[in-house]
């Protein structure tokens, strides 16, 4: 369950942050945390685990433990979320020796991986499981598209989960949920919904796959368009069905440290943003200066979601955020 914050002070300014929203850091290892702390996080919504995997050698599982517990620990009593290795597209892990692909984005990636070698995937299953004594944890899949994928990859979790307890380890309650960031999984949300305890939304991903412009193409930079419209659209959608679905759902991709973005995911009913530690303070500002009475709640949204190009989206946003 997300923590219920009450007042907020930053730089002055006290006051509840709007729709209640949960502000946490994305990090990719221990080495992270320092700024996690500076900036005053509440808890992990994204911890990268590929980067542990990216050296010559695999990382053991007492590694992993290791890694994963010591997050955990430093952000009780919020929680860590740790996401599932997510390897292919732009990142490579020299250990593995995947095979060159035509199209690595739309390739053998993510949990299609971790499916298709599942020793890899049960190590760090286990681990996380390990991990989990040390505090408020959740664990999340990456690159969903299909039901079938979640219920093969809960399966294998669970599985895990059993062989851990039967030698004896400690496990904490572990949530679990799902990146949506592809598109077809963010149509399919409600019926994902029942499988899960949350929904954190890529935007990264999210984007590249609506619009089809490729994240690290620096020729369709002005393609790439996080805000829009459709790609808000969807974000709204998602929410919906997981509010009906009683589950929690946040953005972790870097969309989620914008700030003029922020009062909008607020206003569709986002309940944690997890964005890069340095930009939590000027989010946090943000939506510490306004309410939904000011801003009209469902005129925000409704602004937003008529507009008809990114340009006109981010000049709306500018007139609610000031
Ligand atoms: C995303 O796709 O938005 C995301 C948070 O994951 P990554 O950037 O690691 O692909
Ligand atoms: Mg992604």
């Amino acid at each position: 369950q997300r923590d219920d914050l009450g007042e907020v002070e930053q730089e002055g300014v006290t006051g509840a942050i709007l729709g209640n929203i949960v502000l946490a850091a994305n990090v990719g290892s221990p080495a992270d945390l320092p700024l996690v702390q500076k900036f005053k996080a509440q808890g992990v919504g994204l911890y990268r685990t590929e980067f542990l995997f990216m050296g010559d050698e695999l990382p053991s599982e007492e590694e992993q433990v290791e890694a994963y517990s010591q997050v955990i620990a430093a952000c009780a009593p919020h929680q860590t979320v740790i996401r599932t290795l997510d390897i292919g597209g732009d990142k490579t892990a020299p250990a593995l020796k995947l095979p060159k692909e035509q199209n690595p984005f739309l390739g053998v990636r993510a949990l299609r991986l971790c499916l298709r070698s599942p020793e890899i995937f049960r190590v760090q299953l286990r681990a996380i499981w390990r991990a989990s004594a040390a505090g408020p944890s959740a664990v999340m899949f990456p690159m969903i598209a299909t039901l079938e994928e979640l219920v093969q990859a809960k399966e294998l979790l669970f599985l895990a989960r059993d062989e851990v307890v039967q030698e004896g380890y400690a496990v904490g309650k572990l949530e679990v949920g799902i990146m949506i960031e592809i598109p077809a999984a963010a149509w399919n949300a409600k019926r994902l919904a029942t499988e899960v305890d949350f929904f954190s939304i890529g935007t990264n991903d999210l984007t590249q796959y609506m619009l089809a412009v490729d994240r690290d193409n620096n020729e369709l930079v002005d393609l790439y368009q996080p805000h829009h419209p459709a790609v808000l659209g969807i974000i709204a959608r998602v929410s919906q069905a997981a509010e009906k679905a009683g589950i929690w759902v946040g953005v972790c991709g870097e969309a989620g440290g914008d700030s003029l973005l922020a009062p909008f995911f607020a206003a569709v009913g986002i309940k944690e943003l997890s964005m890069a530690p340095g930009s939590l303070p000027k989010v946090r500002q943000a939506l510490l200066k306004l309410t939904f009475d000011a801003v009209g709640k469902q005129t925000l949204v409704d602004t937003v979601l008529d507009c008809s190009t990114a340009a006109e989206v981010i000049d709306q946003l500018k007139k609610f955020v000031g």
